[in-house]
């Protein structure tokens, strides 16, 4: 069986830099599916903009008819903070045998020795890291030292092993942010062209973004 790609983020709006990555990560390292998890309460970065369910329901018209994607709404239905471990602990529990490839970008992989329980998500998962603008993969310390021992450039060993390397893959880099997209649209912008029309409808119809997003 193929692996199954876990894409979290907080996707408050996700957008194309988002899809992309999620669509060429899907091809070029051949996986099964990829599941974009919507953060509930996210831990690491205060409280979001759109409430749980809106982002979560722009994941779902977003993706919408792609094959392979899939929008897994899991840490909406936990209370409590969401915590990128114990969603990856409930899906090795559910799928005991397949490989499991957490994939997060850049700069979200140079915080990740801030995260809860960091140093047990290679024991469940792969990481996949994607390249974003701007960012370098670190060669010095706590995570310098795991890219040596983990790091491998094989797609291969992500389908061979079921967890515990890390691989690091270069994307078509698209300089989208949600946070550039909400401050767009506070300022009477149109953000069409960063994101599906389906998705811009929602903050269109809903208004979830008119405000001044520096409150
Ligand atoms: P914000 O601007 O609010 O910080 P964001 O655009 O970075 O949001 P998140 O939902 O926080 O979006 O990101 C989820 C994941 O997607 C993270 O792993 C992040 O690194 C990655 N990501 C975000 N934007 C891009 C992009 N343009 N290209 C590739 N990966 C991205």
């Amino acid at each position: 069986m193929k692996p199954i790609g876990i894409f979290g983020g907080t996707f408050d709006p996700i957008h194309y830099g988002h899809l992309r990555s999620a669509f060429e990560m899907l091809q070029a390292l051949n996986f099964d599916e990829i599941r974009f998890i919507p953060c509930g309460d996210p831990p690491h970065r205060g409280t979001t903009f759109a409430e749980a369910k809106l982002r979560n329901l722009m994941v779902e018209v977003a993706i919408a008819g792609q094959d392979g994607f899939v929008c897994d709404d899991r840490e909406l239905r936990r209370d409590g903070p969401s915590y990128s471990i114990d969603t990856l602990n409930g899906l090795r529990e559910e799928f005991p045998d397949r490989s499991l490839g957490l994939i997060i970008g850049m700069d979200a992989f140079l915080g990740l020795t801030k995260w809860h329980r960091w140093d047990e998500i290679l024991d469940v998962a792969h990481i996949i890291v994607a390249h974003r603008p701007g960012w370098r993969a670190p060669d010095i310390g706590e995570l310098g030292d795991m890219i040596t021992e983990h790091g491998t450039h094989r797609v291969a060993d992500l389908h061979e092993a079921t967890h515990g390397r890390i691989h690091i893959h270069a994307v078509t880099q698209l300089e989208i942010a949600s946070t550039e997209i909400r401050d767009l649209v506070a300022a009477g912008r149109d953000p069409r062209f960063l994101m599906p029309d389906a998705v811009r409808n929602i903050i269109k119809e809903t208004s979830v973004y008119m405000r001044d997003t520096n409150e």
